[in-house]
């Protein structure tokens, strides 16, 4: 088992090292030119966030959380199998377990879906910035990302929580009663476009959000934005996740990459293209986590 993102880098198959780099060590891209301005240059320097800025600061229900998702394996079908490649916990892809079971044609992968622990305290800071009270998530998994937000919201703050899994939200939901937060979640077992489109009906619920975080099907997200634009204030804010797409974003068509990758690529990169000129919103990009677009509202 990659027990850290250095040995998962090393366990990465050939063509993802082709893709980051030559596999000897040298990366691919322009961080030894000076001017370079991003930060983020190697698998140990993450690492160093996590073990000094994160990990101390973690609260004690959400490091549990975190450790429970990661005994936890989510099963995949083989068609979605995904990628053993280091890197970032949310879509780390790390420790690709055995088939279930003999009959069953598939993966069980941990690590996969879950928000990694930076983003989570980013989320949080975010949600106390913001002084956010009526909040949504859609795609909550095991809740790592509801549990940063359900702890930054004010006692009387509110979380609309979706997600087409209960099994998954109530391995998680311990973690969260016992912080004391569970009394801010109304969790909706289900698709999310219908309980947004129901939403949208009621014109009381107009602007009435502060924050939504979106991290479920990338091949809704456009649906979900222009429902979204109604319901979130003018001056709210909507954090979609997955941005970047595992890096593929930046691949050419025919570059090799596992089929769950692929299939979600092009909706990842037509909602880049379409947030980028969308004038309804202000916006930002950030390199934490597999990405994370931030959308302010401003009509
Ligand atoms: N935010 C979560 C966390 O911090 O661990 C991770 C969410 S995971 C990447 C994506 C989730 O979206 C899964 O739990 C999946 O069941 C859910 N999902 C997929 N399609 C959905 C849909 N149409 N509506 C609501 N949830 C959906
Ligand atoms: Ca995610």
């Amino acid at each position: 088992m990659a027990t850290t993102a250095t040995e998962a880098a090393k366990a990465a198959p050939a063509q993802e090292q082709q893709a980051n780099g030559n596999g000897n060590g040298e990366q691919k891209t322009r961080h030894s030119e000076v001017g370079h301005k991003s930060l983020l240059k190697s698998d140990d320097l993450y690492q160093y966030i996590l073990d000094t800025s994160v990990y101390p600061r973690e609260p004690e229900s959400m490091k549990e959380l975190r450790e429970i998702t990661a005994k936890h394996p989510w099963y995949v079908p083989l068609a979605f199998r995904p990628v053993v490649r280091g890197g970032f916990e949310c879509v780390g892809l790390l420790d690709v377990d055995r088939p279930r079971s003999e009959n069953e044609r598939g993966v069980a992968c941990r690590n996969l879906m879950t928000t990694s622990a930076d983003e989570g305290q980013f989320l949080n800071m975010l949600i106390k910035l913001i002084g956010a009270k009526k909040t949504m998530e859609i795609g909550v998994y095991t809740g790592y990302s509801l549990l940063a937000t359900a702890l930054a919201l004010p006692e009387d703050g509110t979380i609309l929580a979706m997600d087409i899994n209960r099994e998954n939200y109530e391995l998680g939901l311990p973690c969260i009663n016992k912080a004391g937060v569970g009394h801010k979640i109304d969790f909706r077992e289900g698709p999310a476009l219908p309980v947004l489109d129901d939403l949208v009906a009621d014109k009381e619920q107009h602007g009435s959000f502060d924050f939504a975080f979106v991290d479920a099907d990338k091949d809704n997200y456009l649906s979900y934005h222009e429902r979204l634009l109604k319901l979130v204030r003018p001056g709210g804010l909507i954090g979609y996740d997955n941005t970047l797409w595992n890096g593929s974003v930046v691949l050419p068509d025919d570059a090799p990459m596992r089929k769950y990758i692929r299939f979600y690529r092009d909706f990842v990169l037509a909602l880049n293209s379409a947030l980028a000129a969308d004038d309804r919103v202000e916006i930002c990009q950030l390199p934490v986590g597999d990405g994370v677009t931030l959308c302010r509202r401003v009509k």
